[in-house]
């Protein structure tokens, strides 16, 4: 693995990270395939909006289909037919979010399947050992993320366990091609953080990400911490914000020198009948829509805006036709792909201020939102 910033301006970066299955140009939104599957798309579809990387989730392959099966029919990429890179985050959020029994010990996290109610365990070994066997090319360390509002007992108690098992992480590793990357943690405390960050920082990971954000904290309280942390992490390494995938956050974060994102929001909404634009959502369902011509987004470059006017896609979701939400999907994937392409192409040329304040405009109606 290799990365390189190529660019900056003020804390924004413009990168380059090469990882086992090809260079990710950064910033970059991965799109979330939780259950080995972008859902409705296919990898063709990926390629279209020139996806570079995908995540998937350990929690939901850990309980179906499994480690053996991944394995057994050549792992994850060759088991899903995606060639470029992957990234499976530890488990620890789903685990800590879902509604699960678990229990928590120093030595990991015991909890009941939510499909069957079997008992399982993570811990900070076995998840990189299931990550390392799905082949993937980026796996996140096991960490306990607290919910927001915390007490300070419970986020001084999240930081330690999570340096931790970053550390079991980190001696558990034994394949060159997946990398590990930590994850901080501290909830919106600044010395929680800046511990976290240094603890796990002297672990020299190859790359970090900022845990434990976009769990219902405001939007100010999310981009001031997203600042705070991004400033304490290397230079030379990336940077990944972990669950943030709205216009106006990426943004924010890419400006605060977030290299990395991801978030179920853009394909969650594409099912929903939500179309993501540059200058806010449309509920494609809405009468005003019926008769409409236009495409989703005249300024959007995707297949799906070339191709469909509203007035189809909303007939599409009133009918309850699968195409409905596979094309939103799309759209929605496409226009934060052209998001980042154009913030990669403005960082690069200087102009990423002019691009954040009229990107601002369009989606909030002002430009000093954040
Ligand atoms: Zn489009």
């Amino acid at each position: 693995m290799s990365f390189t910033v190529l660019a900056h301006e003020g804390a924004a970066r413009r990168g380059s990270l090469a990882l086992a299955h090809g260079v990710v140009e950064t910033p970059a939104f991965m799109p979330v395939g939780t259950a080995a599957t972008v859902k409705a798309l296919t990898p063709e579809d990926l390629r279209s909006i020139d996806a570079r990387i995908i995540l998937a989730n350990t929690y939901h392959l850990w309980l179906r289909p499994g480690r053996e099966t991944i394995a057994e029919l050549g792992g994850l990429h060759a088991f899903m037919g995606w060639d470029r890179n992957v990234l499976t985050d530890s488990g620890g959020f789903q685990v800590f979010s879902l509604e699960t029994r678990r229990v928590l010990s120093d030595d990991g996290v015991r909890f009941r399947s939510h499909l069957d109610g079997s008992e399982h365990e993570f811990t900070p070994e076995n998840v990189v050992a299931f990550q390392e066997a799905l082949g993937v090319d980026v796996a996140m360390a096991l960490d306990v993320c607290v919910k927001l509002p915390a007490a300070q007992g419970e986020i001084d108690e999240s930081v330690r366990l999570t340096t931790a098992w970053a550390k079991r992480c980190a001696a558990a590793r034994s394949r060159e091609r997946t990398q590990l990357f930590g994850i901080v943690q501290g909830g919106l405390d600044e010395r929680s953080r800046e511990r976290s960050a240094a603890e796990l920082v002297a672990l020299d990971l190859p790359g970090y990400a900022i845990g434990g954000l976009s769990v219902g904290e405001s939007r100010d309280d999310l981009y001031r911490m997203t600042r705070f942390t991004a400033e304490l992490l290397p230079e030379g390494k990336p940077r990944y914000l972990m669950g943030v995938g709205t216009v106006r956050d990426l943004i924010a974060g890419i400006d605060c020198g977030v290299d990395l994102f991801d978030c179920v929001y853009p394909t969650r909404c594409g099912r929903n009948g939500r179309a993501l634009t540059r200058s806010g959502d449309l509920n494609i369902r809405a009468a005003a829509f019926a008769r409409d011509g236009r495409p989703i987004d005249a300024t959007c470059g995707c297949t799906v805006c070339a191709t469909f006017s509203r007035a189809y896609i909303s007939h599409l979701f009133r009918a309850n036709e699968m195409l409905g939400p596979r094309l939103l999907s799309l759209h929605n994937l496409a226009v934060l792909a052209q998001l980042m392409a154009e913030a990669r192409k403005a960082i690069y040329a200087g102009t990423w201020g002019e691009l954040r304040d009229e990107a601002l405009l369009a989606a909030t109606g002002s430009a000093s939102s954040s």
